[in-house]
């Protein structure tokens, strides 16, 4: 059950192909055949859709000896209509002791992971209520965070405890009561963590408190101003240590907060006080304004590989430069900056700025996300490295089905959404050919969409619209087919004639070609053939863009 969600965060492939090789022979066999339980979770019902959640408070203690966790939830809300029965989401091996509203238990009754709650009288349409869910258990343990995710147990070098939580893709109802569904962040939230005495709880936001318990446990209260997503809310604890910074960006000065584990602090100083400042710069000139300065920015050192947990960016990249010290593109642009630091903090502009109302369109997250890697090298090393980075990770494209994945079920669709979105970005880019005009795009949609969950429409639409072009089949082709376009060339009566073979409905994207040796000209085939006309140009000398443009040609 769990194998059938292509989790987490993009950091996907590289060393984790085989992992999701697994997952997705397992899909392809029965990717259309749903079930009850992947309805509840991924489907939007009146039960989920006459509340709109407003505020969490999460205030959950870890008893680390007996991986059990206990603690309670409340939910404030608006209802969107009148109502008497709502469903929220936990993991049917977690026990929910009561739901209480208005000072009394209510009754609930449980399917799979879904919990149906009925209220003693009807909820009005426009007012706010809140109830209150109590439960406890054993959460599900990571097999392999953050990809096959759950709470993390270890401990870290000298012997003592960590423990993470990791859980996009599976959802945050593995280890807490939320409503688990993408499109409906809740718009702040109070996560008040206890740990045994002597560890630190690092969640998102800003720490608000600690509390001694008087009871063995201490008591971290973080606070989120923020809209996040449910996946994003974190627990690390472990022994950690904490110094700060100040970066001066576009919304004036943003705090950020370094917590590696008490012996890495030499490590961390190195690492992240170099590209975290980095990142911030390139990501706020392309993306605009950090997304969360009353939150502020952090690193967290987790014994997983990384996540983009929102005001908190959990890295486990060991402060090494690549991925895990590897250059995905093969080009070596990759190993000049931490892969870590930049793909997980991009997901702060696109993934919890901009966050897909359902998972079947995570390559609104990890696309772009993917696509930030070659801005950043862009940023320090110029245009021509960050395309040959985007080039070269064309490699890792498997082309095994669409990345869009089936609406309504919590399924995402290929892992190609990584290099194959990135790959397509960039060609979106070549094809509006006015890089001002393009960086103004990416601005404009974290300003128009900023902290709203979106669909496949608004961010394709924007597209287009800004670009003043109907690039709607290319993105068609790219994210609805698993396979790319053909550029075919003929020779009719001594004339050049070129078309595209493609999948997409009236195809036509504009691609550049030249003479060998010269300048190139944009053309615009389409499913027919039509004369290529440039002067000179055969079948012998035609050049295709083919360093910026992913197709074939034939
Ligand atoms: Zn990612």
């Amino acid at each position: 059950m769990k194998n059938k969600f292509l989790n987490i965060c993009a950091i996907a492939l590289g060393l984790t192909i085989t992992g999701l090789g697994t997952a997705q022979a397992q899909l392809g066999t029965n990717r259309q055949t749903f079930t009850r339980a992947d309805s509840l979770r991924g489907s939007l019902t009146p039960l989920r859709t006459c509340y709109d959640i407003n505020y969490y408070h999460l205030d959950v203690k870890f008893d680390i000896d007996k991986k059990f966790i206990s603690g309670s939830n409340l939910f404030k809300f608006t209802a969107t209509q009148n109502f008497t029965k709502l469903q929220f989401d936990l993991f049917d091996n977690l026990k929910v002791e009561k739901v209480v509203y208005e000072g009394a238990e209510i009754p609930f009754t449980r399917e799979f992971n879904a919990v149906f709650v009925t209220f003693p009288k009807t909820i009005k349409k426009g007012s706010k209520d809140e109830f209150i869910v109590y439960y406890s258990g054993n959460p599900t343990i990571a097999k392999r965070a953050p990809w096959d995710g759950g709470v993390v147990y270890t401990t870290d070098s000298l012997g003592k405890p960590w423990v993470a939580t990791a859980c996009q893709g599976i959802g945050a109802s593995i280890w807490w009561p939320t409503k688990d569904h993408q499109y409906d962040e809740v718009d702040s939230a109070l996560i008040s963590i206890s740990a045994p005495n002597g560890l630190k709880d690092v969640s998102n936001g800003r720490l608000r408190k600690v509390t001694d318990l008087n009871n063995g446990y201490t008591r971290f209260d973080w606070f989120v101003a923020n809209p996040i997503n449910n996946y994003d809310i974190e627990a690390n604890i472990g022994d950690y240590a904490h110094f700060e910074g100040t970066y001066q960006g576009e919304k004036g000065p943003l705090t950020l907060d370094y917590w590696p584990l008490s012996y890495n602090v030499h490590k961390a100083k190195k690492q992240w006080e170099l590209d975290a400042p980095r990142m911030l710069k390139s990501f706020e000139y392309w993306f605009g304004p950090y997304p969360f300065y009353e939150d502020g920015y952090k690193l967290v050192e987790t014994p997983h590989l990384g996540m983009e947990h929102q005001s908190g960016t959990a890295y486990g990249n060991h402060y090494k430069n690549g991925y895990l010290g590897r250059d995905l593109s093969g080009t070596g642009w990759g190993l000049k900056w931490d892969f870590i630091v930049v793909h997980e903090s991009g997901h702060e502009w696109f993934g919890n700025n901009i966050t897909s109302k359902d998972v079947a369109d995570m390559w609104i997250h990890e696309s772009f996300t993917n696509y930030s890697e070659s801005l950043f090298i862009e940023t320090y090393y110029g245009k021509q490295a960050g395309q040959e980075y985007v080039n070269g990770t064309r490699k890792n494209i498997r082309n095994d089905k669409p990345i869009v994945g089936p609406y309504g079920v919590n399924m995402e669709g290929s892992g190609d959404m990584y290099y194959k979105g990135g790959n397509l970005l960039n060609m979106v880019r070549t094809i509006i050919n006015n890089d001002d005009k393009w960086r103004s795009i990416l601005r404009g949609l974290n300003k128009t969409f900023y902290h709203k969950t979106v669909t496949y429409d608004d961010i394709v639409g924007y597209i287009c619209k800004q670009a003043g072009m109907n690039l709607a089949p290319v993105f068609d082709q790219y994210l609805h087919y698993k396979d790319i376009p053909t550029l075919q060339f003929v020779v009719k009566d001594g004339k050049l004639y070129s078309k595209w073979i493609a999948n997409a409905e009236g195809f036509n994207m504009p691609v550049k070609v030249r003479v060998k040796g010269g300048g190139y000209i944009f053309i615009k085939p389409t499913t027919q053939f039509t004369p290529v006309k440039i002067d000179g140009i055969t079948k012998d000398n035609v050049e295709v863009d083919t360093f910026n443009y992913y197709i074939k040609v034939e």
